[in-house]
């Protein structure tokens, strides 16, 4: 990936003109499209930068470094997702301090962020994570098992399905992923068809830096964005 030298707010400015563009080619509303800055390994400075060059919307991928970097942001109008994979005991650390948690896959997560939300007294919505590439490696459940658990969900208190999530396989061609992205809308619409009793499938949270412009072809309400805004990440 080539370095990208623009300052924070230069790159995101860019970025909202592209999502525009891609929504308009797709004969769509640009404000059909949320724009996700996905924080791991940012600081929390770098995050305030973004939040005050606009963005509303963070995505989370770790409790742990969500904690660290939480009481930092400066987030009085800003929402927080969680979008990585979470574990059954780690899900009270992260309940009351994100409004979603995209990254909904089994029935037991789902149960204890039913059971968080009620002690809190809130309502946290989720996504249902799709492995759309069906990837040993991946989270997410079947596109198969996809409506069976969104039924189940339905009927936990506290929590609320609004749609679906997915993290394709690594990029290999863009029509491959293409594909991918035009498989998630079916399914999306497919729910959304049966109208099932407290889910709300308006939420398709599909699209990164390299591919956010063909997802949103396809249908995506919500781009989930890391480098194209803070330039490439350094691993530790
Ligand atoms: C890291 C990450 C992104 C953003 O990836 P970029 O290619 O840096 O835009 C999006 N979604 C999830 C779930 C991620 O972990």
């Amino acid at each position: 990936m080539e370095k990208l030298s623009n300052s924070i707010a230069d790159n995101i400015k860019r970025i909202r003109w592209e999502i525009s563009e891609a929504a308009i080619a797709a004969g769509r509303k640009p404000e059909e499209i949320r724009l996700m800055a996905v924080t791991k390994t940012q600081s929390a400075a770098r995050v305030n930068e973004a939040i005050a060059a606009g963005v509303d919307l963070l995505g989370e991928n770790k409790a742990q470094e969500l904690c660290q970097k939480y009481e930092e942001y400066h987030k009085d109008h800003v929402d927080i997702h969680f979008i990585g994979h979470l574990q059954t005991n780690k899900v009270k650390q992260v309940v009351g301090k994100v409004s979603m948690v995209e990254s909904v896959d089994s029935f037991k997560l789902a149960q204890e962020i039913s059971k968080f939300s009620q002690k809190l007294g809130v309502t946290t919505d989720v996504l249902v994570q799709i492995n759309i590439g069906e990837e040993e490696t991946k989270s997410g459940v079947a596109p198969s098992q996809a409506e069976e658990l969104i039924r189940q969900i339905a009927t936990l208190p506290g929590i609320r399905v609004r749609g679906l999530m997915a993290i394709p396989p690594i990029w290999k061609s863009s029509s491959e992923n293409e594909g991918y992205f035009a498989r998630m809308h079916e399914i999306l619409v497919d729910i959304r068809d049966k109208k099932i009793d407290n889910v709300n499938m308006e939420v398709l949270s599909m699209g990164m830096s390299e591919d956010f412009a063909v997802a949103i072809r396809h249908g995506s309400t919500l781009v989930r964005l890391g480098t194209a805004i803070f330039g490439s990440r350094s691993y530790t």
